[in-house]
């Protein structure tokens, strides 16, 4: 979005919301949020938290339209401002959602948990594993075919969500590297050798999925994951507290710098090995919509020994100790806690929805009892690829649709139309949790042993609830 139409944006809700706030006290709570919702949007630089902001601008408005309260001029303004924000949002604004319900396709797929397999070389194994999701892609093209009485894909209203488990894209190195998970361009200028184009994950699905087919389908492609070695130049004498600061190198010449000691610039300096620094991240496309989504934290479970091979060599993978008692995979602070800043939230189409891969379902960097969306609001659809992963909190409106797909004890299951989580206990199965709706509690239902490893399960439709 252009500077100009942020601050065309920023002008007319603060413009609208103002004038508006006396006129009735439920008015004025919605003004009140309307005036909240321009302190992210006004920091909000990716398309994706701007797309979300404007959206929650929309339904806001869209309330404001049935407050009896509201009449007059000040009614037809409200409709205005909402006409102007929504030429903003285009086929994404809520209001013109293209979807009425949705089938959830889950893939069961027993994906290694720390156990690593694969090929011996990681592009072939990535390429392998491409393959491999789009059969099983197809295939749910079959299942969801068979759906809504057999109108699955023929309904353009029937959004149909196909999702692969955590962990699915990785070899037996724990990690790929950068180029294999996220491609490279071709650099003919590079020494000694010129480099080709080389295709990411996504490129290489894209061959399946960009089909007109799949117009109406979102994919999540499970998780991959990436690695490099993260290394820190330290000085020798003073160690790891010693201070670095970094001269132009007058020997080098040119831009190069060095690195120097603070305390003596005598000091040698040298590179020390961190670790691997990890990267597991979802790739989300809807239609030319891509999206990705890193894991904020890293389980214990999730590393073989808590390493990988990165070029040959085994490293510990590095890890941050965060206040919540769970590991982050940087140590940088996340920059916003607001998750619609181009966070796990995304919206597509009018529908938004939340994705949580597996830990960060259940805990934060700062809390052990909460998950990433703990305070979202109007997410409808809330995704889960996990790796050992239950359906324990739902953190949709009431009447959301929740969709796990684990792949360690390989099992997919779907919560829909539930009003909230009653309580989560233990069984000989394990961990299971209650749910209520309007016809009394219920298990969350998993799939599992229906099908085996492989095959493609589909629940619904189900109905997107409005916001
Ligand atoms: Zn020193």
């Amino acid at each position: 979005m252009k500077q100009k139409d942020k601050l065309a944006v920023k002008f007319l809700i603060t413009d609208f919301a103002k004038a508006r706030k006396a006129d009735s006290p439920s008015i004025g709570i919605i003004c009140d949020q309307l005036l909240k919702t321009l302190v992210p949007f006004g920091m909000a630089w990716s398309d994706m938290a701007i797309r979300n902001l404007l959206s929650d601008m929309v339904r806001l408005l869209s309330k404001l339209e049935l407050d009896k309260t509201l009449t007059g001029p000040a009614k037809l303004r409200s409709l205005d401002v909402k006409k102007a924000i929504n030429g903003y949002l285009g086929g994404h604004s809520p209001s013109r959602s293209r979807y009425e319900s949705v089938v959830c396709l889950g893939y069961k797929f027993q994906c290694s948990d720390n156990r690593y397999a694969g090929m011996k070389d990681d592009p072939e194994d990535m390429l392998t594993r491409c393959n491999n999701l789009k059969v099983a892609i197809r295939s749910a093209y079959g299942v969801a075919g068979r759906m809504d009485g057999g109108a699955g894909n023929t309904n353009p209203k029937m959004l149909k969500i196909f999702m692969a488990p955590e962990f699915f894209f990785r070899g037996k190195n724990g990690a790929y590297s950068h180029e294999v998970v996220h491609g490279r361009e071709a650099q003919p200028d590079a020494k000694p050798l010129a480099l080709t184009k080389v295709k990411g994950i996504m490129e290489v699905m894209r061959d399946e999925i960009d089909q007109d087919i799949y117009k109406d389908w979102l994919f999540v492609l499970g998780t991959a994951i990436a690695a490099a070695e993260l290394t820190e130049s330290q000085c020798q004498t003073c160690g790891a507290v010693g201070k670095i600061k970094f001269e132009r190198d007058l020997v080098k010449g040119g831009g190069a710098t060095k690195a120097v000691c603070v305390k003596d610039p005598s000091h040698v300096i040298k590179e020390v090995s961190l670790g691997a620094i990890v990267e597991n991240v979802a790739f989300v496309k809807k239609e030319g919509c891509i999206h990705t989504i890193s894991k904020e934290l890293v389980s214990h479970i999730d590393y073989r020994g808590g390493k990988v091979k990165v070029g040959g060599t085994e490293m510990g993978v590095h890890k941050s100790p965060q206040p919540s008692g769970y590991d982050s995979a940087t140590k940088v602070p996340t920059k916003f806690k607001d998750e619609r800043m181009g966070g796990s939230i995304f919206t597509v189409d009018g529908v938004t929805i939340g994705l949580e891969v597996c830990l960060d379902h259940a805990a934060t960097r700062d809390s052990s009892a909460s998950g990433r969306l703990e305070h979202a609001a109007n997410i409808q659809i809330q995704l889960i690829p996990s790796a050992g992963m239950e359906i324990e909190a739902l953190r949709t409106v009431p009447g959301g649709i929740v969709f796990n797909v684990d792949g360690v004890t390989p099992h997919v299951a779907v919560v829909a139309g539930a009003m909230q989580a009653q309580q989560v206990i233990e069984t000989t199965e394990g961990k299971r949790s209650f749910f209520e709706d309007n016809t009394g509690l219920y298990f969350a239902k998993p799939c599992i042993g229906h099908a085996g490893s492989g095959a493609v399960i589909g629940y619904g439709p189900y109905e997107i609830p409005g916001v």
